[in-house]
Protein backbone atom coordinates (compact mmCIF):
# COMPACT_ATOMS: atom_id res chain seq x y z
CA UNK A 1 0.00 0.00 0.00
CA UNK A 2 0.88 3.07 -0.75
CA UNK A 3 -0.03 6.43 1.23
CA UNK A 4 0.23 10.22 0.43
CA UNK A 5 -1.04 13.06 2.16
CA UNK A 6 -3.26 15.42 -0.27
CA UNK A 7 -3.86 17.66 2.92
CA UNK A 8 -3.47 17.63 6.46
CA UNK A 9 -4.20 20.47 7.98
CA UNK A 10 -7.28 20.38 10.28
CA UNK A 11 -10.46 22.32 10.81
CA UNK A 12 -9.63 24.45 8.00
CA UNK A 13 -6.87 24.78 5.38
CA UNK A 14 -3.51 26.69 6.07
CA UNK A 15 -1.06 28.28 3.60
CA UNK A 16 0.70 25.20 3.66
CA UNK A 17 -2.01 22.32 3.49
CA UNK A 18 -5.31 21.50 2.27
CA UNK A 19 -7.65 20.07 4.80
CA UNK A 20 -7.94 16.07 5.63
CA UNK A 21 -7.27 14.14 2.48
CA UNK A 22 -5.29 10.87 1.89
CA UNK A 23 -5.02 8.82 -1.14
CA UNK A 24 -4.18 5.16 -0.88
CA UNK A 25 -3.20 3.02 -3.75
CA UNK A 26 -2.48 -0.34 -4.46
CA UNK A 27 -2.18 -3.12 -7.52
CA UNK A 28 -3.51 0.43 -9.56
CA UNK A 29 -6.77 1.35 -7.55
CA UNK A 30 -6.76 4.54 -5.98
CA UNK A 31 -8.64 4.86 -2.72
CA UNK A 32 -9.05 8.57 -1.23
CA UNK A 33 -9.70 8.94 2.38
CA UNK A 34 -11.87 12.22 3.13
CA UNK A 35 -11.95 15.40 0.60
CA UNK A 36 -11.59 18.52 2.66
CA UNK A 37 -11.84 22.27 1.43
CA UNK A 38 -8.98 22.87 -1.23
CA UNK A 39 -8.24 18.53 -1.73
CA UNK A 40 -9.10 18.43 -5.41
CA UNK A 41 -6.24 20.87 -6.41
CA UNK A 42 -3.79 19.06 -4.53
CA UNK A 43 -4.91 16.01 -5.71
CA UNK A 44 -3.99 16.71 -9.16
CA UNK A 45 -0.63 16.93 -8.33
CA UNK A 46 -0.90 13.00 -7.75
CA UNK A 47 -3.21 11.86 -10.04
CA UNK A 48 -5.38 13.01 -12.70
CA UNK A 49 -8.64 14.34 -12.13
CA UNK A 50 -10.62 10.85 -13.26
CA UNK A 51 -8.27 8.65 -11.81
CA UNK A 52 -9.71 7.57 -8.62
CA UNK A 53 -11.21 4.29 -7.97
CA UNK A 54 -13.27 5.33 -4.47
CA UNK A 55 -13.91 7.80 -2.00
CA UNK A 56 -14.36 6.86 1.82
CA UNK A 57 -15.50 10.49 3.83
CA UNK A 58 -14.99 9.79 7.09
CA UNK A 59 -17.91 12.32 8.31
CA UNK A 60 -19.72 15.33 6.97
CA UNK A 61 -17.70 18.09 8.44
CA UNK A 62 -16.62 20.30 5.95
CA UNK A 63 -12.95 19.95 6.10
CA UNK A 64 -13.81 16.50 5.48
CA UNK A 65 -16.11 16.43 2.50
CA UNK A 66 -16.79 19.72 1.08
CA UNK A 67 -14.53 19.54 -2.12
CA UNK A 68 -16.79 16.63 -3.09
CA UNK A 69 -19.10 20.13 -4.77
CA UNK A 70 -16.20 20.89 -6.85
CA UNK A 71 -15.53 17.45 -8.01
CA UNK A 72 -19.47 16.90 -9.09
CA UNK A 73 -18.81 19.74 -11.13
CA UNK A 74 -15.53 18.54 -12.54
CA UNK A 75 -17.43 14.79 -13.41
CA UNK A 76 -20.49 16.14 -13.92
CA UNK A 77 -19.77 18.76 -16.31
CA UNK A 78 -17.01 17.29 -18.41
CA UNK A 79 -15.26 19.24 -20.19
CA UNK A 80 -15.72 16.54 -22.97
CA UNK A 81 -19.34 16.99 -22.84
CA UNK A 82 -19.55 13.80 -21.61
CA UNK A 83 -20.20 12.44 -18.06
CA UNK A 84 -18.32 11.42 -15.64
CA UNK A 85 -19.53 6.78 -14.67
CA UNK A 86 -21.12 6.66 -10.73
CA UNK A 87 -17.72 7.14 -8.72
CA UNK A 88 -18.01 4.90 -5.98
CA UNK A 89 -18.73 7.27 -2.49
CA UNK A 90 -18.69 5.66 0.93
CA UNK A 91 -19.97 8.18 3.72
CA UNK A 92 -22.65 8.53 6.60
CA UNK A 93 -25.92 8.06 6.37
CA UNK A 94 -27.48 11.47 4.39
CA UNK A 95 -24.51 12.25 2.49
CA UNK A 96 -26.20 12.39 -0.55
CA UNK A 97 -28.13 14.89 0.58
CA UNK A 98 -25.84 16.58 2.55
CA UNK A 99 -23.68 17.48 -0.29
CA UNK A 100 -26.95 18.10 -2.84
CA UNK A 101 -27.95 20.39 -0.24
CA UNK A 102 -24.26 22.39 0.17
CA UNK A 103 -24.12 22.42 -3.65
CA UNK A 104 -27.88 24.15 -3.79
CA UNK A 105 -29.18 24.04 -7.38
CA UNK A 106 -27.80 20.29 -8.63
CA UNK A 107 -30.16 20.32 -11.94
CA UNK A 108 -32.24 17.58 -10.04
CA UNK A 109 -32.40 16.36 -6.55
CA UNK A 110 -30.52 13.17 -8.22
CA UNK A 111 -27.65 14.55 -10.35
CA UNK A 112 -25.28 13.76 -7.55
CA UNK A 113 -26.05 9.83 -8.21
CA UNK A 114 -25.10 10.40 -11.56
CA UNK A 115 -22.04 10.62 -11.23
CA UNK A 116 -21.21 9.52 -7.71
CA UNK A 117 -22.39 6.07 -6.18
CA UNK A 118 -23.17 6.14 -2.91
CA UNK A 119 -22.73 3.64 -0.43
CA UNK A 120 -23.73 4.01 3.49
CA UNK A 121 -21.24 3.32 5.85
CA UNK A 122 -22.14 1.19 9.16
CA UNK A 123 -19.63 -0.41 11.52
CA UNK A 124 -18.92 -3.06 9.35
CA UNK A 125 -16.22 -4.77 7.49
CA UNK A 126 -16.37 -5.21 3.56
CA UNK A 127 -13.91 -4.98 0.57
CA UNK A 128 -13.46 -1.53 -1.53
CA UNK A 129 -11.32 -2.61 -4.59
CA UNK A 130 -8.34 -4.92 -3.47
CA UNK A 131 -8.61 -3.84 0.43
CA UNK A 132 -10.38 -5.37 2.70
CA UNK A 133 -11.89 -2.48 5.48
CA UNK A 134 -13.34 -2.20 8.64
CA UNK A 135 -15.22 0.74 9.97
CA UNK A 136 -15.89 1.89 13.59
CA UNK A 137 -18.25 4.83 15.05
CA UNK A 138 -15.67 7.01 16.68
CA UNK A 139 -16.42 9.47 19.63
CA UNK A 140 -17.52 13.29 17.60
CA UNK A 141 -20.52 15.34 17.35
CA UNK A 142 -21.48 14.01 14.46
CA UNK A 143 -21.74 10.09 12.96
CA UNK A 144 -18.39 9.75 12.20
CA UNK A 145 -15.97 6.43 11.29
CA UNK A 146 -12.57 5.61 11.58
CA UNK A 147 -11.52 3.20 9.13
CA UNK A 148 -8.69 -0.03 8.62
CA UNK A 149 -7.46 -0.90 5.59
CA UNK A 150 -5.70 -4.26 5.09
CA UNK A 151 -3.98 -5.18 2.10
CA UNK A 152 -1.33 -7.82 1.36
CA UNK A 153 -0.91 -8.24 5.18
CA UNK A 154 -0.38 -4.31 5.84
CA UNK A 155 -2.87 -2.56 7.92
CA UNK A 156 -2.93 1.79 7.23
CA UNK A 157 -5.29 2.89 10.07
CA UNK A 158 -7.12 6.07 10.06
CA UNK A 159 -8.67 7.94 12.89
CA UNK A 160 -11.28 10.57 11.50
CA UNK A 161 -11.69 13.42 13.90
CA UNK A 162 -12.84 11.47 17.70
CA UNK A 163 -12.31 11.94 20.92
CA UNK A 164 -10.80 8.81 22.81
CA UNK A 165 -12.60 5.66 22.66
CA UNK A 166 -11.51 2.16 22.75
CA UNK A 167 -12.86 1.43 19.19
CA UNK A 168 -9.85 3.69 17.79
CA UNK A 169 -8.01 1.49 20.17
CA UNK A 170 -8.93 -1.71 18.10
CA UNK A 171 -8.91 0.18 14.64
CA UNK A 172 -5.65 0.98 15.03
CA UNK A 173 -4.61 -2.73 16.58
CA UNK A 174 -1.14 -3.92 15.52
CA UNK A 175 -1.39 -1.02 12.29
CA UNK A 176 2.24 -0.82 10.32
CA UNK A 177 1.13 2.97 10.17
CA UNK A 178 -1.37 4.61 12.15
CA UNK A 179 -2.66 8.05 10.99
CA UNK A 180 -4.22 9.77 13.75
CA UNK A 181 -5.59 12.96 14.10
CA UNK A 182 -4.40 14.99 17.03
CA UNK A 183 -6.20 18.75 16.73
CA UNK A 184 -6.32 19.53 20.38
CA UNK A 185 -2.55 20.54 22.58
CA UNK A 186 -2.35 19.13 25.87
CA UNK A 187 -2.95 21.11 28.78
CA UNK A 188 -4.92 24.06 26.96
CA UNK A 189 -8.40 22.11 25.02
CA UNK A 190 -10.11 19.83 26.82
CA UNK A 191 -13.54 18.94 25.29
CA UNK A 192 -14.67 15.65 25.23
CA UNK A 193 -15.78 13.06 22.31
CA UNK A 194 -14.41 16.06 19.81
CA UNK A 195 -10.70 15.73 19.13
CA UNK A 196 -7.40 13.96 20.79
CA UNK A 197 -4.37 15.49 21.58
CA UNK A 198 -0.64 14.74 20.78
CA UNK A 199 -0.96 13.18 23.90
CA UNK A 200 -3.80 10.74 23.34
CA UNK A 201 -2.86 10.11 20.19
CA UNK A 202 0.61 8.69 21.39
CA UNK A 203 -1.05 7.25 24.11
CA UNK A 204 -3.81 5.04 21.41
CA UNK A 205 -0.81 4.30 19.59
CA UNK A 206 0.77 2.56 22.35
CA UNK A 207 -2.13 0.73 23.58
CA UNK A 208 -3.04 -0.18 20.45
CA UNK A 209 0.31 -1.69 19.97
CA UNK A 210 0.88 0.23 16.32
CA UNK A 211 3.78 0.14 14.33
CA UNK A 212 4.08 3.92 13.24
CA UNK A 213 2.50 6.76 14.34
CA UNK A 214 1.54 10.01 12.04
CA UNK A 215 -0.17 13.01 13.51
CA UNK A 216 -2.27 15.00 11.02
CA UNK A 217 -5.36 17.14 11.36
CA UNK A 218 -3.31 19.86 13.09
CA UNK A 219 -5.16 23.30 12.75
CA UNK A 220 -3.17 26.34 11.67
CA UNK A 221 -3.83 28.14 15.34
CA UNK A 222 -2.03 25.01 16.99
CA UNK A 223 1.87 24.73 17.54
CA UNK A 224 2.76 20.75 15.62
CA UNK A 225 5.85 20.66 17.41
CA UNK A 226 4.38 20.53 20.58
CA UNK A 227 1.91 17.45 19.80
CA UNK A 228 4.56 15.96 18.28
CA UNK A 229 6.89 15.83 21.54
CA UNK A 230 3.42 15.16 23.40
CA UNK A 231 2.65 12.19 21.37
CA UNK A 232 6.70 11.40 21.62
CA UNK A 233 6.85 11.23 25.26
CA UNK A 234 4.16 8.28 25.76
CA UNK A 235 4.34 6.40 22.55
CA UNK A 236 8.02 4.92 22.03
CA UNK A 237 7.56 3.80 18.43
CA UNK A 238 8.58 6.64 16.00
CA UNK A 239 6.21 9.19 15.51
CA UNK A 240 6.12 12.23 13.04
CA UNK A 241 3.64 14.91 11.28
CA UNK A 242 1.92 14.64 8.41
CA UNK A 243 2.64 16.80 5.50
CA UNK A 244 1.14 18.02 2.16
CA UNK A 245 2.85 15.22 -0.72
CA UNK A 246 4.39 13.10 1.82
CA UNK A 247 4.22 9.21 0.92
CA UNK A 248 4.74 6.31 2.81
CA UNK A 249 5.39 2.71 1.38
CA UNK A 250 3.24 0.48 4.34
ZN1 LIG B 1 -12.01 17.77 10.94
ZN1 LIG C 1 -15.06 16.78 12.35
Amino acid sequence: MKLTVVGCSGSFPSAESACSSYLVEADGFRLLLDMGNGALGELQRHCGLYDLDAIFLSHLHADHCIDMLAYFVARYYRHDGGRCAPLPVYGPEGTEHRLTTAYADTPSASSMSEVFDFHTVKPSTFEIGPFTVHTERVAHPVEAYGIRIEHAGKVLAYSGDTGVTPALDELARDADLFLCEAAFTHGKESIPDLHLNGREAGETAARAGARRLVLTHIPPWTDPQVNLADARAVYEGPVELAAPRLSYDI
